[in-house]
């Protein structure tokens, strides 16, 4: 690299310099959207695709952006992922899916919600206290209602750490969900040692199953596995009547994905819970 010529490290100068100074913009504006309060979060549904029960949600965050509409969580989550305003946004969306399951139970509807958990926001060493304040300003909350998403390698940076902060967590009722599963790297280590009750598996292997062998071969392994360990396992990224026909069998009631409900806002959750039902060929499987 040292050899690179004076050009070269001219250019590659000022493209870093663009993009420190776009990184920086980007943090400033992100700072004043969380001020404006123009973060909302989108919920979308897991069922099981057999019974037709609802199972709860998935909050997932969104940026109204007065000019550029609906900015979605990969434009803005990335830029915040390593500054401490990745902490502030992540408390902002557990203290929101507390007050929407409260704004839910008071419409008569009970509807626990999952929440993804950034990996800086879980390295903090107070995470468990402020959730527990979190919590204890929510009374009517029942705790076990939410759910918190971890991903497989945010965890793995160190594994006993994270482990007695999720033990902590659970100890005040919440519940956890290792996210994107399958795509990390020392699934069993992991699965041994986190209290984690449900395992998701990574919309790519379920996109992919009916093709590709190896996909299948990894959706099958992971159920295996939760099977196992006494987890629980939810697919995500079911879009067609064909991936829960091949699921359910399997023994993955669960799922999560467009072909049940693309992410909506709250006020639309209960009038899709009232009229939604599995499809045929899904309940009819055993
Ligand atoms: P995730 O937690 O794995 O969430 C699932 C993502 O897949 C969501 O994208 C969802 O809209 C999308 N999805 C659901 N069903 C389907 C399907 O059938 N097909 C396809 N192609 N996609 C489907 P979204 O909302 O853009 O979020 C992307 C990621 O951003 C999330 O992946 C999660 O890792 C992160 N994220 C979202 N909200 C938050 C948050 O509040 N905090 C943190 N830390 N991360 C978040
Ligand atoms: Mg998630
Ligand atoms: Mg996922
Ligand atoms: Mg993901």
């Amino acid at each position: 690299a040292k050899q690179a010529g004076k050009n070269g490290y001219h250019l590659f100068d000022v493209a870093k310099d663009i993009a420190v100074k776009t990184q920086r913009e980007t943090l400033e504006h992100i700072r004043i959207a969380l001020d404006k309060k123009e973060f909302v979060l989108f919920y979308q549904p897991k069922v099981n695709m057999r019974t037709g029960e609802i199972i709860g949600v998935e909050a997932l965050v969104r940026w109204q952006h007065p000019q550029q509409g609906l900015v979605p969580p990969a434009k803005f989550l990335p830029v915040i992922e390593d500054h401490p305003l990745s902490i502030e946004l992540g408390d902002w969306v557990i203290d929101e899916a507390l007050n929407q399951i409260e704004r839910w139970q008071a419409q008569g509807l009970k509807m626990p919600v999952s929440v993804n958990v950034g990996a800086l926001q879980l390295q903090r060493s107070d995470f468990a206290a402020r959730l527990a304040d979190q919590l204890l300003a929510h009374p009517q909350v029942p705790p076990t209602f939410l759910e918190l998403e971890i991903v497989e390698t945010s965890a793995l940076k160190d594994i006993a750490e994270v482990a007695d902060l999720m033990r902590a967590c659970c100890a005040l009722g919440v519940h956890f969900a290792v996210d994107d599963f399958g795509t990390g790297y020392s699934s069993l280590t992991y699965l041994k040692r986190l209290p984690a009750d449900l395992l998701k598996i990574d919309q790519t292997f379920v996109r992919d199953m009916l093709e590709d062998p190896d996909d299948l071969a990894i959706v099958k392994g992971v159920i295996g596995l939760a099977n196992a360990f006494h987890r629980r396992v939810i697919a995500e990224g079911v879009e067609t009547i064909a991936h829960g026909e091949l699921l359910i069998p399997l023994g993955c009631e669960l799922a999560q994905g467009y072909g049940i409900a693309r992410p909506m806002p709250a006020s639309e959750l209960p009038q899709w819970a009232l009229q939604w039902q599995p499809d045929a060929a899904w309940r009819n499987l055993a």
